[in-house]
């Protein structure tokens, strides 16, 4: 029997609970497709600290890069907001992130009907929408040189090369194949060199990828798009901080951060988690909405270790579960039948898996 090797990051806050729960959906879905799981855990965030004085023990880099996918929790919280910017939980994340090479952001925002209400926005404007964006994660004015800051002046410099913005169209476009066929490279070629060389070196990927509609569209008018006309896209392809923002609104437009997963993955490893944080004023009650990481979980199935059968499977579970209206505290007033807690939507979900 096939068996996958995961190292599991726990963090802070509420992330122990919702691991929990994607564990026993993972456990579940192995047994009913016939492969099977081996769990290491690994130290990061301020739990890591507190026992080894390291945001992210060198243990956790290795454990990882040794396994074949990380499914994280999620890091931080009050208690370790006054430490030393290289000593808070947040700084091992942005470390993590770099050590494993993850370039690639994959952050879908899918609309469930059943919360369609959830939405700030009209549900004839968000009906049906299902985005990926994929945002260059290790590159771009967040890590460019030079950068600094005196009294008076402040700069960073944005600086993407061929090689990055290579990898990360192709990433794009291989993703769009298995979806709608539909690419948007999102950048500000107007105003910005480095945009106009991102725009003619994703043209120049297209050129591999003839089944793949290629589009372009300036960052402010795709964060006006986005909300005006959701449907229009199917993977939104950018850089760095456009993405960082954009990926942001577009998975506001699903309700809940409770619900949203994420992939960030490389040519090493990819790191499977939900875009919410540790959520502090929820943690130890038991009441965390756990679907963003099962929903990670998900897509760990399908994207690293490509049990695609198993990732639909847990995907329509959690669409089901949701239909029949169970729902966690932060959704109950969205046509709840059932109001449950972390470990009883896990166990709901781990039952639906075959129905
Ligand atoms: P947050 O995402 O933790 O919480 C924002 C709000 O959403 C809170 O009211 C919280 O209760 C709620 N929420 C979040 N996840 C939920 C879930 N699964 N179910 C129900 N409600 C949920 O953001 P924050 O409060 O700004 O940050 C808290 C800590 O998390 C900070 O230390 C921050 O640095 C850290 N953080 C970590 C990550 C990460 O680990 N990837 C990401 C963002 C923030």
């Amino acid at each position: 029997m096939k068996n996958y090797n995961i190292t599991l990051i726990k963090g802070d806050g509420i992330g122990p609970e919702i691991i929990d729960e994607a564990v026993k959906v993972l456990d579940a879905v192995a047994s009913s497709c016939d492969f099977d799981f081996s769990y290491d855990e690994a130290l990061m965030g301020g739990i890591a600290y507190d026992m080894t004085g390291d945001p992210l023990p060198q243990e956790t880099i290795n454990k990882s890069l040794n396994s074949d996918a990380v499914l994280f929790g999620a890091i931080g919280g009050p208690k370790w907001d006054n430490l030393p910017r290289e000593k808070r939980p947040e700084s091992g994340l942005l470390r993590f992130r770099k050590e494993l090479g993850v370039y690639a952001n994959l952050r879908p925002a899918v609309v469930y009907q059943e919360l369609i209400n959830a939405s700030s926005l009209k549900p004839e404007i968000i009906k049906d929408v299902d985005i990926m964006v994929v945002r260059e994660l290790i590159g771009g004015i967040y890590f460019g040189e030079p950068k600094g800051r005196t009294e008076e002046k402040g700069w960073n410099t944005m600086v993407y090369t061929r090689s990055e913005i290579m990898r990360i169209a192709h990433q794009a476009f291989r993703i769009a194949q298995q979806r709608e066929k539909r690419v948007c490279s999102v950048d500000k070629a107007n105003v910005l060199d480095v945009s106009q060389l991102w725009r003619d070196t994703v043209i120049e990927v297209s050129a591999e990828y003839p089944d793949v509609e290629l589009t372009h569209m300036y960052v402010d008018n795709a964060a006006m798009q986005l909300v005006l006309n959701p449907r229009q896209f199917d993977v939104m392809l950018t850089g760095n901080i456009f993405g960082d923002i954009l990926s942001d609104e577009a998975s506001m437009l699903c309700g809940s951060i409770g619900l949203l997963p994420s992939a960030s993955v490389g040519e090493k490893i990819g790191v499977y988690e939900p875009i919410h944080g540790s959520a502090p004023d929820i943690a130890g009650q038991g009441v965390a909405n756990p679907i963003a990481t099962i929903a990670s979980a998900s897509m760990m199935l399908r994207y690293a270790l490509g049990e695609i059968e198993a990732a639909d499977k847990v995907d329509s579970a959690i669409k089901k579960v949701l239909k029949e209206g169970y729902r966690t505290g932060d959704l109950a007033q969205f046509d709840a039948k059932e109001v449950c807690s972390t470990n009883e939507i896990g166990s709901i979900i781990a039952n639906y898996l075959d129905r």
